[in-house]
């Protein structure tokens, strides 16, 4: 289906089609009457107009994207992608650095890991995924796009120091996204440890302890001397199951971008987190407004590979600008789709941006873009 005509559009709102021919040519759009309306732009028009619309089917993307007729017969059990969150020193970088030399270092002896912005470890013969990036930050960024990135959340409070602006701020965020928390009780190490009182002031949150007849996970910790790593751990994989995660390795991959960077040497950089489908060096691929071909993926032990599965983070190398973190990403068929879709989101962007930045109203909007 083509989606409706630019005077069908114009119709159905009550405007004259010259007047919307004229704005979208304001927004870099240049149609004629009679050609289908591009979606995005239909909806970006119309929210520019103070009017409400719904695009009815998002055909045309989905199409080009290949998301269409989902096999579920396909979807296999994919790792769980972890983010651990806590007030400011409460031990979030050192039990990252510790899950991350302990169980690395155990597997790969030697084996180089360099920082992407996550990485992947295994225990009892199954994978974790753990983003590496400043909890909040991240999380903020992935939710104001819209990106559901996280599976189970660490909440890490320390036994000495209780619940802190940040906890609370972290339980909401988690809460809002809907995803579950495990809670590490830090620092048990030390004698004015209180990990009773910790409990009780979750408990206060909603965070009631199964001990206590209530649903969250409480794990006792110490990054700093590696105890109760393998419980953490075990606790994670048992989440995993009740979410019962799965995803399609056979299907287009897509994804989101965690971390970003222009580097002097290979270009823009994109560390992404595949979600679905599995990422190939030579696919197409459409980052939020950019594009581009894999010229090659480097995995978090530094390592080169030719192929990415769901829940595995790598680095990608081949794009033609730096996507901001928590944009997905689309592999699609081909070049040609590839930019149409990458232009109609740039598109999109670009007046969504400016809509944010400045409280314009609809005369500056248009004379800007
Ligand atoms: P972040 O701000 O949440 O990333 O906290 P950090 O990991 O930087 O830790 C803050 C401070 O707490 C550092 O001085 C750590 O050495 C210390 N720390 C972290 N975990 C433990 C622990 O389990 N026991 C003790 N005694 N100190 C810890
Ligand atoms: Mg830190």
């Amino acid at each position: 289906e083509e989606g409706i005509s630019v005077k069908e559009y114009a119709d159905r709102l009550g405007l004259k089609a010259q007047e919307v021919i004229m704005k979208l040519m304001g927004m870099g759009v240049m149609v004629t009457i009679n050609q289908p309306i591009d979606p995005d732009a239909a909806v970006l028009l119309a929210e520019s107009l103070g009017i409400g619309v719904e695009v009815q089917s998002e055909e045309s993307e989905d199409v080009l994207l290949g998301t269409e007729g989902e096999d579920s017969g396909q979807l296999v059990s994919r790792p769980p992608v972890v983010t651990i969150m806590g007030h400011t020193d409460h031990g979030k970088t050192t039990l990252l650095d510790a899950i991350r030399k302990s169980k690395i270092a155990e597997a790969e002896a030697g084996g180089i890991t360099q920082h992407i912005g996550a990485y992947t470890i295994m225990e009892k013969d199954r994978n974790i995924t753990f983003l590496d990036t400043p909890g909040h930050e991240a999380f903020t960024a992935m939710r104001a796009r819209g990106a559901k990135v996280t599976d189970v959340v660490i909440l890490v409070v320390a036994a000495d120091d209780g619940v802190m602006p940040q906890t609370v701020e972290a339980i909401n965020h988690s809460k809002a996204a809907n995803v579950p928390i495990i809670v590490a009780l830090n620092k048990v190490d030390k004698p004015e440890a209180n990990p009773d009182r910790v409990m009780q002031e979750l408990s206060g949150l909603g965070l009631i302890p199964e001990e206590w007849g209530g649903q969250t996970i409480y794990c006792p910790v110490s990054a700093k001397k590696r105890t109760g790593l393998d419980h953490l751990l075990e606790m994670v994989l048992l989440q995993a199951d009740v979410l019962d995660l799965k995803a399609n390795p056979d299907r287009r991959s897509q994804g989101v971008v965690i971390e970003s960077k222009l580097d002097k040497g290979r270009g823009p950089v994109a560390t992404v987190l595949v979600q679905n489908g599995t990422l190939r060096v030579g696919d197409f691929l459409v980052v939020g407004g950019n594009f581009g071909r894999v010229r090659s993926l480097i995995n978090d032990r530094g390592q080169r590979v030719q192929e990415v599965l769901p829940s595995f983070p790598a680095e990608v190398i081949g794009l033609d600008g730096v996507p901001q973190p928590g944009e997905s990403f689309v592999v699609v068929e081909d070049e040609k789709s590839g930019r149409q879709v990458a232009q109609s989101r740039s598109l999109k962007q670009r007046s969504a941006q400016m809509i944010r930045q400045k409280k314009v109203s609809l005369e500056d909007f248009y004379t800007q873009m």
